[in-house]
């Protein structure tokens, strides 16, 4: 890659279902050297999430759309190439707003130096990064998980998902993961310790597969992919439960919404079902990181990282979020 030469991946089309390469063009600028108050950095991981597919929509979601012709959006870790900033300084890793590109030019406040004595870039990526504090945060703030709870997960073997899974396990519950595939469900029960794993593709009458595999109820429901599981769920609540609604992808990119149809069940269930942006808790994002890191330098907390080689990558990378390909969290390699 030539130092002079930033590579980058403009939004060039607003898919109607997945996204994929066909919505996107590779343009390739010079580096703009940094003015007074902002840093040239050499992008090395960008994380790849599932919101990306909602900025691609015209329509504002909770953050405004990608303009189209311009840089996606993206956050990610990078070291820092030249500075004219108080605080990072050239060789320094930081994490930021990057966009898919490979050498941008940024203000200082879209930059924050990485403490690596918490972990390494991958780390700060996977188990320390946004994905991680969503899990943390769910759980705990909005979830308010305790010692003997039914926890249940869905999209478990996912970058938020797995962490979900662990954040329960570590509180000492009776976790349920549900994922799509036997190699994913293998992973949940042998690799993190759940108390059971649920194949939703495997399953004709996903409902019951839960009531087998809580039958004491669930306390706590940490939902990832609403629609039909959200429905399946609620039919398993126990009485005074918490459902966190952290997304529903499998709705993201459908041609027809699906209605959910037990909530019903949530008066006489009591039900306490909350909807939460990570950012919400911005505030305490140390704390989160602080107990991460512990449990991640204590071998407790384990992360699967899903790495592809490339920034030509990132566009397959976000359709693979919605066809099931990643397991754990996925992340492009933009360079060493
Ligand atoms: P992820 O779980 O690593 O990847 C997405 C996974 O979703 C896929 O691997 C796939 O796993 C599953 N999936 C895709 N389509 C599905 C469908 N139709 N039905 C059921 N499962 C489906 O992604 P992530 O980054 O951890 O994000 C997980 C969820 O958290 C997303 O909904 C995202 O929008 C949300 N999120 C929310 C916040 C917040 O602040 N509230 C922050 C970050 C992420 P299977 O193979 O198991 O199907």
């Amino acid at each position: 890659m030539l130092r002079n030469a930033n590579r980058q991946l403009r939004l060039k089309a607003r898919p109607t279902g997945l996204a994929g390469p066909e919505h996107f063009d590779e343009t390739t600028e010079p580096v703009r050297p940094p003015a007074e108050g902002e840093a040239l950095v050499e992008t090395l991981l960008l994380s790849i999430d599932p919101a990306m597919r909602v900025w691609m929509n015209e329509d504002p979601g909770y953050v405004p759309p990608v303009p189209l012709g311009s840089v996606m959006r993206a956050g990610g870790v990078a070291r820092v190439v030249e500075s004219r900033v108080p605080g990072p300084q050239p060789g320094d890793l930081v994490q930021g707003r990057l966009g898919w590109q490979s050498h941008p030019t940024l203000p200082a406040d879209a930059l924050q130096k990485l403490d690596l004595s918490l972990g390494d870039a991958e780390a700060w990526i996977g188990p320390l990064g946004t994905s991680a504090l969503t899990a943390y945060f769910g759980m705990t703030a909005v979830g308010g998980v305790r010692p003997g709870m039914t926890v249940l997960v869905s999209g478990a073997a996912g970058a938020v998902g797995q962490i979900a899974c662990q954040v329960g396990t570590l509180n000492h519950c009776r976790v349920v993961g549900i994922a799509g595939g036997p190699d994913k469900c293998a992973m949940l029960t042998d690799d993190l310790g759940l108390a059971a794993a649920i194949d939703y593709k495997a399953e004709a009458d996903l409902e019951a597969a839960i009531r087998k595999a809580a039958p004491q109820g669930v306390d706590l429901f940490f939902d990832n992919v609403g629609g039909p599981t959200l429905d399946a769920a609620i039919a398993n609540m126990a009485a005074g439960g918490r459902i966190a609604i952290c997304g529903r992808i499998s709705q993201t990119a459908a041609a027809e919404l699906y209605g959910v149809k037990n909530l019903g069940l949530a008066i006489g269930k009591r039900l306490r079902i909350q909807g939460f942006i990570v950012s919400d808790y911005h505030d305490r994002y140390d704390e989160a990181r602080a107990w991460l890191a512990g449990e991640l330098k204590a071998g407790r907390l384990k992360q699967r990282l899903h790495i592809l080689d490339g920034l030509e990558q990132a566009p397959t990378g976000l359709r693979m979020l919605f066809e099931g390909g990643n397991t754990g969290k996925l992340a492009v390699r933009v360079a060493e």
